[in-house]
Order: structure tokens, then sequence, then C-alpha cells
């Protein structure tokens, strides 16, 4: 049987790179972002098309509850069912603590953990009925450790691998896991708006082990393996992909 899978946010960097790979890897897609990246997502919705897999797109705002509900509706709607939801939408605002405002603190959750919680509210009811289900989480290494500017960002990650545990815990008895991966420095549109001082990379190069930074397709594995049948005894995990960075 064909696995069908929702990624959201996948109209460019990190969320596009895990449609393509999934789709490479026999999947049908319900392929999410919000509205303003409809052209991109439609490119999304073209390179996977030319892999020979099905798609459809299902614009929504994941801090809004009832785009994720009606976004779910489309996926199962237009695909017939859903087996994985990759939870991968998320923003970084960079903001020092003494200078947030509250709005971009709030607006940070919205998207980075309440996104998360409302899609997985919205897909939940759908899993436990097929009594199957895979729900891999995008946090970020800032959950284990952030750097100036995203305090945070840094706890909405956090709190996305909390998440993440307590949730395992309320489906496994419905044959569904939930496991969380958190990238490190992957050079997308986010990662290099973060990182534009070229001292700041050659500092990250030298720490990372592997002596380079990530790109998109660096976590395509890692997310390909926590929405596949080979993960079944794994569930509540957060899985550090980041090429090696140990911050002592
Ligand atoms: P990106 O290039 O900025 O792509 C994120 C996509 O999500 C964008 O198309 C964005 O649209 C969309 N999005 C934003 N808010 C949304 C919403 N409310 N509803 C639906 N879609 C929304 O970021 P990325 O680097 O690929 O990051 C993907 C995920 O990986 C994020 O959760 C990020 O926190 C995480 N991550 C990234 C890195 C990194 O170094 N890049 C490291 C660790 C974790 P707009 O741009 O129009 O807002």
């Amino acid at each position: 049987m064909t696995r069908h899978a929702i990624v959201t946010g996948a109209s460019r960097g990190i969320g596009r790179a895990i449609a393509l790979g999934l789709a490479e890897r026999g999947y049908d897609l319900a392929l999410n972002d919000i509205a303003a990246q409809d052209g991109d997502l439609g490119e999304t919705a073209a390179m996977i098309e030319a892999l020979g897999r099905r798609c459809v797109r299902v614009l929504a705002d994941v801090s809004q509850l009832e785009d994720c509900r009606r976004a779910v509706r489309e996926a199962v709607e237009g695909l017939g069912h859903i087996d994985v939801l990759v939870n991968n939408a998320g923003i970084l605002r960079l903001a020092m603590i003494e200078e947030m405002t509250p709005e971009t603190w709030d607006q940070t959750f919205a998207v980075n953990t309440r996104g998360v919680f409302q899609m997985t509210q919205a897909v939940i009811g759908h899993m436990k009925e097929r009594r199957y289900g895979r729900i891999v989480n995008i946090a970020s290494l800032a959950a284990r450790t952030g750097g100036p500017g995203q305090a945070h960002y840094s706890a909405s990650k956090s709190a996305v691998v909390g998440f993440t545990r307590v949730s395992s815990m309320e489906f496994a008895g419905h044959g569904i896991t939930v496991n969380a991966v958190c990238p490190g420095i992957i050079l997308t549109e986010m990662g290099k708006n973060n990182l534009r001082d070229p001292e700041r990379v050659a500092y990250f190069e030298k720490i990372t082990d592997v002596h380079r930074l990530g790109q998109p397709e660096d976590v395509v594995g890692p997310v390909a393996f926590f929405a596949s049948d080979d993960s079944a005894f794994v569930t509540g995990q957060a899985l550090n992909v980041d090429g090696g960075i140990f911050y002592s």
C-alpha cells in the first residue's frame, strides 16, 4: 500500500527536501505552506509529480487552528488517507531579549509550537481510526542550546521536544509513533539569514565534527526513518542531525 504524508512548510528549504525525499521513497504527498508561498509550493509539487508521485497542495497557516483542520481534511480528501505528518513549518525572527516584543515571542510560539500541537490534534483522530501513524516534528539544535537572539526560538523548539515526548505516550497504544529531529545549521533561507557573518560561518564549520554546515538533504534520511515502518519500536525520541556539534 502506498504511504501518504503531509509536510508543512514544504515550499522551500528543509520542508521541500523532506517532501522530495519521501516522494523518492514512494510516498504520495500533501504539501502545505502559507498562501504567500503558493508559487514556490507549486514548484515543489511539479518536482514531486515529475518523480511520478501524486500530490495535493493544502494552503494553511499552521498557527490558525481552523486552517490546520481544513488542511488535514483536504489532504485526506485529496489522497484518501494520511499515514505521516511532518511538522516542519517554522520561523526564526532574531531578537535580543532586551528588545524583544511580546508579539515576536507569541508569533514564534504560535507557528513553531502551537502549529505542531494544532496539526497533531487535527490529524490524530484519523490516524487512530486507521491504527497507524508516524509524526515527525522538526525541532532544532536550538532546543538543546540556542544562540544570542534566539531565546524565543530556542524556548519554542524545547517545547516541541517536550510535546513530542508526551504525545508519544498518549498515542503509543494506537500504532502511532512521535519523534523529533533537531537539525544543526542547515543552509536554507532561514539558516543563511541566521548566519550572515563569514567569521561565524568559519567558526561553526570548525566546531562541527564533519567541518561543514548542513544542506536540507542532510535532514531527509533521519526524517524518512522516523516516517517509515522501520521505526515502529522508536518513539518519543529527539535526534540531533547536526554533523557533530558539541558545545562545551
Ligand atoms: P525556511 O527556509 O524559512 O522555510 C520554512 C517554510 O515554512 C517557509 O516557506 C515559510 O514561509 C513556511 N512557514 C512559515 N510560517 C508558516 C505557517 N504559519 N504555516 C505554514 N508554513 C509556514 O526554513 P527552513 O530552514 O527550511 O526550516 C524548516 C524547519 O526546520 C523550521 O521548523 C526550522 O525552525 C527548522 N530548523 C531549521 C534550521 C536551519 O538551520 N535552517 C535548523 C534547525 C531547525 P514564510 O517564509 O513565508 O514564512
